[in-house]
């Protein structure tokens, strides 16, 4: 079930909201229920990925969402590669071991 932390720009208040699907939550229309305001910045959760097994093409989409929304260009550039291009024609660049610097350590 989706869930996801909300903050109010009007009132700075924080809360969750839980969605029965993904659907509902695109078209929901969320208020704060502090002030009812509409002004809400979605909070992004931490999604636990780990970094020494990471294959992204087994995330779920909110994963996914979570990694591009972290803005981290090396797991976003990763993820691309690895959904991406991965299926088959990519071998020139399979060299593991030098290509992620953040992982390299
Ligand atoms: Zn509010």
């Amino acid at each position: 079930m989706p869930e996801y932390d909300f903050r109010c720009d009007a009132c700075a208040h924080r809360f969750t909201a839980r969605f029965k699907t993904y659907a509902s939550y695109d078209s929901a229309t969320l208020r704060c229920p502090e002030c009812n305001s509409g002004e809400l910045t979605r909070l992004i959760s931490q999604v636990a990925i780990p970094k020494a097994n990471r294959d992204y093409r087994t995330l779920s989409s909110q994963e996914m969402l979570s990694v591009l929304e972290s803005g981290e260009t090396g797991p976003v550039d990763e993820m691309f590669r690895q959904v991406g291009g991965g299926s088959g024609a990519g071998a020139a660049e399979s060299s593991s071991d030098s290509v992620d610097p953040v992982d390299s350590a």
